[in-house]
């Protein structure tokens, strides 16, 4: 069995450093609300500084994998050189989907701090558990629950407003356009 790697010394986080990092995943997500997107916001931090950010996308770019972790992940390698990110943890104020878990354990991250849990597409144990998989060969930390109320009240922000029409829904426009043309053809 493949042993889980001990962090080093220098990536394991003084306390309030969780909740300060989340803060800044928080105001990505907060990016991705105010651009219609579901507010989901993810910073990669190596060695106390940000080395990767990013915000929900999907609808903007249309983009199945736009998801902020991903882009936050993409950001980290290119800022670190590598595709192996051993000294990095992924801030996200959702629990990351099975895509984005299973970017995780590619980059062989040591630990994912996540604020609130995704009882949908969770894949750090709400729906699966990807990230401490016993056939998978690389297991990571999860710290769960900081600024759990901050990151839902995003959220809750966005349903409420697709509801009432005050962030329009693109994809429901998307759909409207495409129905339409095929119904020229
Ligand atoms: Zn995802």
């Amino acid at each position: 069995m493949a042993q889980i790697k001990a962090p080093d010394a220098e990536a394991v986080a003084e306390p309030g450093e969780h909740e300060r990092w989340l803060r800044e995943a928080l105001a990505e997500a907060a990016l991705a609300l105010a651009a219609g997107d579901v507010p989901v916001g993810a910073v990669a931090v190596c060695n106390g500084r940000v080395v990767g950010r990013g915000y929900n996308r999907k609808e903007a770019t249309r983009d199945p994998t736009a998801h902020a972790e991903m882009l936050a992940l993409q950001m980290a390698a290119r800022a670190l050189g590598g595709w192996r990110l051993p000294g990095v943890t992924l801030y996200c104020t959702l629990e990351p989907c099975p895509m984005c878990a299973g970017a995780i354990v590619q980059a062989r991250l040591p630990r994912l701090v996540y604020a609130v849990d995704d009882p949908n597409s969770g894949a750090a144990g709400s729906v699966v558990n990807l990230l401490q998989h016993e056939q998978l060969n690389h297991r990571v930390e999860v710290i769960r629950g900081i600024l759990a109320q901050e990151a839902q009240a995003l959220l809750q922000a966005f349903f409420e407003g697709l509801r009432d029409g005050r962030i329009p829904s693109r994809s429901a426009a998307w759909r409207r356009r495409r129905l339409a043309s095929e119904g020229q053809t």
